[in-house]
């Protein structure tokens, strides 16, 4: 758990200008933690990051990311369409969508963004949509399954997944894309999610190497790029540890050089497209102590709720919580802290030993800065809480506004109801 950022007394100035609740973002930390990513893989000829952007779909922190040298990694038009205002364009951008619209491939396309397909049907699809020729670079992403034909360790269970290509249809898709003249060629997977063994990652990189050789071998075609995905996770609890990048970076080389360089397939651009491990440890949702209630149980009630957060609520995960300026405070209660759904999963924090808190009192939900405010939606009516970072001078800006009630109501007319005509 990473500290959060501002003072008790910075916090109680800032609640006067923006009320809670709000996400707080933290962009030395950010930066900070881009630097150690890039240092770790730098043992490559090259690396790249593509931001998840669906993790934190903020223009400001997308920009923020290019200048560190990030792409980014998009699942919709909505989010191409951020990329390009953030300036991020071109091969600086991953689409890798599944059933996707044609129209989403085709803006894709003519914005020179690199085009990864899910599945093997997708190569005529795109086809037809971009009226009859496919781009120069494709990649594909690739689903391993049970991995018994990659002759690997059992990774999670990808055939249970709904991504991706089979084995023997990413070897018959990199040759129908060969003899169609594709000239560039890219290879995808990710079978993880939230993953803190570092050996994982190694393992995953042994299996696409692995098929980069036989795509070699089979289809007599060079793969310049491989993307290994997101998934890797950051410890929200406490005791966990965070991935060893460099561990990780020093392993792979290892496959690498034994690999990759004796094939000439050097350079093979290693890629990630990371969400959670960038962003998540330095974002906080700020919300407010409104309710105290003890019924069976000792509950507090907070401003903010799951349509801010959802995390806890759909997938019982763990986000640490501490009270601002009640840090060293011994924890000596037990709450439920909750939110204002009529859902009984709207809940930051079950059964959670914490100091005592107030009426009025801040409460920080810690590691909210990825698949947080993103996940957001507005069931019960609830209007979603809006954005702040703090910049590497140390001054709050914000960086999207909260929700309002016209917001709400922005795809309704109402006229039908005023004019007299329903
Ligand atoms: C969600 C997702 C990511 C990002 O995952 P994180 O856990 O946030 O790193 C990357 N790529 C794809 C295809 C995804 O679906």
């Amino acid at each position: 758990m990473n500290t959060f950022p501002l003072t008790h007394e910075q916090l109680l100035e800032l609640v006067k200008k923006y009320p809670t609740p709000f996400y707080l973002y933290d962009e030395k930390g950010i930066r900070d933690n881009m630097h150690y990513f890039k240092n770790a893989f730098s043992i490559f000829p090259e690396f790249r990051e593509y931001f998840a952007v669906k993790a934190l779909p903020n223009p400001y922190i997308l920009k923020i990311l290019k200048s560190e040298g990030c792409g980014g990694d998009c699942s919709s038009l909505p989010e191409l369409m951020l990329c390009d205002k953030a300036g991020i364009a071109g091969k600086g951008v991953m689409f890798t969508s599944n059933e996707t619209p044609a129209e989403e491939y085709v803006y894709a396309y003519e914005h020179g963004d690199i085009i990864n397909l899910d599945d093997i049907t997708h190569i005529e699809y795109l086809k037809k949509a971009l009226g009859g020729k496919l781009p120069d670079t494709i990649c594909f992403r690739y689903n391993p399954g049970p991995l018994k034909e990659g002759g690997n360790a059992i990774i999670g269970k990808p055939e249970e997944a709904k991504y991706g290509l089979t084995y023997k249809q990413m070897i018959e898709a990199y040759k129908t894309c060969k003899a169609e003249g594709v000239k560039h060629f890219g290879l995808h997977t990710m079978v993880a999610s939230n993953e803190l063994n570092p050996d994982f990652f190694v393992d995953t990189a042994h299996l696409v190497f692995d098929l980069v050789l036989d795509v070699q071998k089979q289809v007599g075609i060079n793969i310049e790029f491989v993307d290994l995905g997101g998934g890797v996770g950051i410890p929200y609890r406490p005791g966990q540890k965070k991935v060893d990048l460099e561990y990780v970076a020093r392993e792979i080389r290892k496959l690498y050089d034994s690999m990759i360089v004796p094939a000439g397939l050097d350079p093979l651009a290693i890629c990630f497209e990371c969400g959670r491990p960038i962003t998540g440890p330095y974002g906080w949702l700020v919300t407010k102590a409104v309710h105290e209630k003890h019924i069976y149980r000792e509950y507090i009630g907070c401003d903010a709720s799951m349509a801010d957060l959802m995390r806890p609520g759909m997938y019982g995960a763990y986000h640490e919580v501490t009270v601002s300026g009640k840090e060293n405070a011994p924890k000596d209660h037990v709450y439920d802290v909750v939110g204002s759904l009529c859902e009984n999963c709207d809940k930051f924090a079950v059964q959670r030993k914490l100091p005592k808190i107030d009426i009025g009192d801040l409460i920080i939900i810690h590691d909210a800065g990825a698949h947080g405010r993103s996940m957001g939606f507005n069931y019960n009516g609830k209007l979603r809480a809006g954005e702040l970072i703090k910049r590497c001078d140390g001054s709050v800006v914000q960086i999207r506004r909260r929700e309002t009630i016209e917001d709400y109501f922005a795809t309704l007319d109402f006229t039908g109801l005023t004019d007299g005509s329903w």
